[in-house]
């Protein structure tokens, strides 16, 4: 349950204090208890009121002026003028504003004298003229000023002085409610983002998250210390106290989470990091502090902040700089500092976008652990589409394998819709059980509408990257002193590649000779080497690769000296320098004809290791097509499985 003070409970604890503070003082003498301030609520709740009678009591005034007093005829003042010579007016009072004539004098018990309701009363707007008193002199014509009537005084000073002192307390009260997180109540607005599941509501366990095997493993590891921290801290073993979870939306991060907290059985504390990001400077540091202490409070716990990159976006990324944001991540990152992990909280936090997270956030005794959270592979699709067609009738002839190699690239929430939509056509054709038709049409329908947000492919671009894939891994094979393949994936990953191969730096390299530079541009041209070969014209996927493979030998050439016409001449770059993000300089170290020199020698050096990779390549036809197939199949090749296929050949290379 929610932790919050009750209002009446407040109210208890301060009388209590009152009590006792009033017997305190009423021993040393006469001084009023009230007035000594102490019951605050109490006191704001009386001014408040106090504020509400004013602003009655002057309507109520001001309404009674306008029922009771006269409705005047407006008239020009030339008019009224002539209204005074012709003796009409009998009687005029000279305020501020207008000038009130009355044609009729009236005398009441008290001897004030007032308007009549009978007489006619003209009312003008007084022009500058010296003339005017003369006039009504002449004329006989009493006039007066009259005194400010109460009404319109308090009005005045209502409006030029209480009414805009009560809006800047009234705006006051409210900001400072919001900043400290709330005195209970509907003040705490600080608190009641924070959404407190219990351990019996995740009701989530790692058995309920198909596919994300890697990423559950890791976190096993955090489930153990949580079931035994007494144990970790016996052997004196490191524990984790941040770990992000990084991964595409719908890949799993939020139900991973849920899981870890299910497994060990302890509360669950979820919230956005847009739920932090608030107008007000300082909201979202207080609500970083409600969640700190609320996990405290109920430690062993997990929290769980969903789109760290909203309050963790890099504090020197923008120059006009965030005021609340940092203030939030600044809090973020103290209270992280500030507890120790062996009291049982565990923060997990999901972002896709790693890369724009402050740094800080990542060091250690943070974010110091993070898992990938992929999309799945064909294993991992087939087990959450048996985990969510669980939920549904499915006749038992349908093919769920068949289901998951249709859908390359479909998250684990993509997949979860595509259960439930299969299931709503079961229904509109009249069906018991969701068919496979019914599933092949959802997938049409989604796969139309996924391809344009993310990249869902079709069998032909699934072809290309696979044949592309392998043309790296290949190439990685035979050429030697590459860094061995470890994986080889056609799996989308992020929103920039298809798919990718993974080479194992076999140890950490320093120093790289000519041979493995040009080695490297080998293995980079190899993808878009196998798309020439085997499907005779090239696609645009290669383009990360060949940025890749220019800079490579563009630095061979200007940096390492390993041109032929400027051997060993550092030649320095004239690329525009980039610092922060902002740009500084451009600096132009070298002659135009030396700029053409590198510019020809580049596309000299990539087109000559374009060739040798081409025959490299057709001499290993069979096997490209061979693993390329496989891949297309499995999607995800190991290094085992790879190496199988090279055999007994690769060791002759
Ligand atoms: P994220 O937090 O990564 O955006 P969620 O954990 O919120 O993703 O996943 C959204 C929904 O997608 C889940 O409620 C679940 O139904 C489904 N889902 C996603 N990944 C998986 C998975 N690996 N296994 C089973 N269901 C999944
Ligand atoms: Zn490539």
């Amino acid at each position: 349950m929610e932790e919050t003070i009750k209002p009446s409970q407040q109210n208890d604890q301060t009388d209590v204090r009152r009590e006792s503070i009033s017997q305190l003082v009423k021993g040393r003498g006469k001084e009023d208890p009230q007035k000594s301030g102490i019951k605050k609520p109490d006191n704001q709740n009386r001014f408040r009121l106090n504020l509400w009678y004013f602003v009655g009591f002057f309507l109520l005034i001001s309404m009674v002026n306008t029922f009771l007093g006269e409705k005047p005829q407006t008239i020009e003042f030339s008019e009224f003028k002539q209204k005074v010579i012709s003796g009409e007016i009998k009687r005029v009072e000279l305020g501020d504003k207008y000038y009130v004539g009355s044609s009729l004098v009236q005398a009441d018990q008290q001897g004030n004298q007032q308007l009549g309701n009978s007489t006619q009363v003209y009312r003008t707007i007084p022009v500058n003229d010296s003339g005017f008193i003369g006039l009504l002199d002449a004329n006989r014509v009493e006039y007066y000023t009259r005194p400010v009537s109460f009404g319109e005084m308090f009005g005045n000073v209502f409006l030029t002085w209480i009414l805009p002192f009560g809006l800047m307390m009234g705006l006051w009260w409210f900001l400072s409610f919001r900043l400290k997180g709330g005195a209970g109540g509907v003040m705490s607005f600080g608190k009641n983002k924070a959404k407190l599941v219990s351990e019996g509501d995740t009701g989530v366990t790692f058995k309920d998250v198909a596919g994300a095997d890697e990423a559950k493993e890791e976190l096993v590891e955090v489930v153990d210390f949580l079931k035994n921290s007494t144990k970790f801290d016996e052997i004196g073993g490191k524990i984790p106290k941040g770990v992000l979870l990084i991964g595409t939306p719908g890949t799993g991060k939020t139900m991973l989470a849920k899981a870890v907290a299910g497994e060990v059985g302890v509360p669950f504390f979820k919230m956005s990091g847009a739920d932090f990001v608030e107008l007000f400077v300082g909201v979202g540091a207080a609500r970083v502090r409600d969640l700190f202490q609320e996990a405290r409070k109920n430690a062993p716990c997990i929290i769980f902040i969903d789109e760290l990159d909203a309050i963790g976006k890099s504090r020197g990324a923008s120059i006009n700089g965030n005021d609340e944001r940092e203030q939030t991540l600044n809090q973020l990152l103290v209270e992280m500092d500030g507890f120790d992990s062996k009291g049982g909280v565990i923060i997990l936090a999901a972002t896709n976008r790693p890369e724009i997270l402050d740094p800080a956030l990542l060091r250690p005794g943070r974010f110091d652990r993070q898992i990938l959270v992929d999309r799945p592979d064909l294993k991992g699709r087939k087990a959450i589409l048996e985990i969510h067609s669980k939920n549904v009738q499915v006749d038992e002839k349908v093919e769920l394998g068949k289901i998951a190699a249709a859908t390359v690239g479909f998250s684990g929430a993509d997949l979860a819709n595509l259960v439930n939509e299969a299931a709503i056509l079961a229904v509109r054709n009249n069906r018991k059980k969701v068919m496979q038709a019914d599933f092949s049409e959802a997938i049409e329908k989604l796969v139309a509408g996924l391809e344009k947000k993310s990249r869902v492919m079709n069998e032909k671009e699934k072809e290309i990257v696979a044949y592309h894939e392998t043309g790296h891994a290949l190439m990685a094979a035979f050429t030697p002193d590459a860094d061995p393949v470890q994986k080889i994936s056609i799996v989308p990953r992020g929103l920039a590649a298809l798919g990718y191969t993974m080479q194992m730096p076999s140890e950490d390299r320093y120093l790289i000779n000519e041979e493995e530079l040009l080695g490297r541009v080998d293995v980079l041209l190899g993808g878009r080497a196998a798309e020439q070969i085997i499907f005779g014209r090239v696609s645009n996927g290669a383009s990360n690769d060949l940025s890749r493979a220019t800079d490579i030998v563009r630095k061979m050439i200007s940096e390492y000296g390993m041109s032929d016409k400027f051997k060993n001449v550092y030649l320095g770059s004239n690329q525009t320098s980039y610092l922060g993000g902002m740009q500084t300089s451009e600096r132009k170290e070298y002659s135009e004809s030396t700029q053409n020199y590198i510019d020809e020698e580049i596309a000299k050096t990539i087109n000559n290791r374009y060739e040798r990779t081409l025959d490299l390549l057709k001499k290993k036809l069979d096997l490209l097509h061979k693993i390329a197939k496989r891949l297309l199949e499995i999607e995800v090749m190991d290094a085992e499985i790879f190496n199988s296929f090279l055999g007994t050949e690769h060791q002759a290379a």
